[in-house]
């Protein structure tokens, strides 16, 4: 139900928990994040219940760690169990997700994967759609922004989503569709911030865009922030400027 990010310098895991806690006025029953950094696993802590226990479940392997995802989960599809929360990785433990919204068609990607031999944790949709960027990724040999477009071409549903790729880790891909997710930007372009609403970014920088529908953003560190089209089409952005004086 609520989704924040941060790809930057500082330590990714205070800033994600302490986002997920300014979004717990919109209701969940788990949370969780993942954390990683060059040439390193992912790590990933969730748990059922409130952000506070996410936040005793974490250890001192998030020190140094600058890029990250949270969730928490409203659940459509299986229970709130840890398996089903977010962030879910890919079965190649490399690419990992956090998702807000429903997935249509996952039964018919759920079965193709299963074809194709990939297993599956818990009951989510979201777990669904990770193994297929993965499928896409590996069939077609794709950096994740690609993937991340090209398997969406074949999603039906509501979505806002935040995804990082071990193997590319100097590199966030946000996306939405009906679901709202904003970006917070700041001067030097070496860090970014996403959530769900304002809220949890505005403490860190006032320069915010809110994505439109199928737009599929890169977040690199020390690169302007790039926006497409599901089919790679650039599109351009208007960055709002919050007066907290108002
Ligand atoms: N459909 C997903 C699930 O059940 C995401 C729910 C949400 O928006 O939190 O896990």
């Amino acid at each position: 139900c609520g989704i924040v990010g941060y790809i930057g310098k500082k330590k990714a895991s205070d800033i994600l928990i302490d986002g997920l806690k300014k979004l717990e006025y919109r209701g969940y029953d788990s949370a969780g994040i993942a954390v990683l950094d060059n040439d390193q696993d992912i790590l990933v802590y969730k748990q059922p219940g409130k952000v506070v226990n996410l936040e005793e479940s974490v250890d001192e392997k998030v020190e140094g760690k600058t890029i990250g995802i949270a969730h928490t989960r409203w659940a459509t599809h299986g229970e709130p169990t840890v398996e089903n929360a977010h962030p879910h990785k890919s079965n190649n433990q490399e690419i990992v997700l956090v998702h807000n919204g429903i997935i249509e068609n996952y039964k018919f990607l759920k079965d193709e994967l299963i074809d194709h031999g990939f297993t599956f944790l818990g009951q989510t949709d979201t777990e669904v759609l990770v193994n297929y960027i993965q499928y896409i990724q590996d069939k077609h040999q794709l950096n994740i922004d690609d993937a991340v477009k090209k398997a969406l071409q074949n999603v039906n549903g509501a979505y806002a989503l935040a995804i990082i790729d071990k193997k590319e880790p100097n590199k966030m891909v946000v996306t939405r569709k009906g679901s709202p997710l904003a970006i917070g930007l700041t001067e030097t372009n070496d860090e970014f911030y996403v959530a769900s609403d304002a809220i949890p970014i505005i403490e860190h920088t006032q320069s915010l865009v809110y994505l439109n529908d199928n737009e599929v953003v890169v977040l690199e560190r020390g690169q302007k922030m790039k926006i497409t089209d599901l089919y790679g089409v650039e599109k351009s952005y208007k960055v709002k400027t919050l007066d907290l004086n108002l």
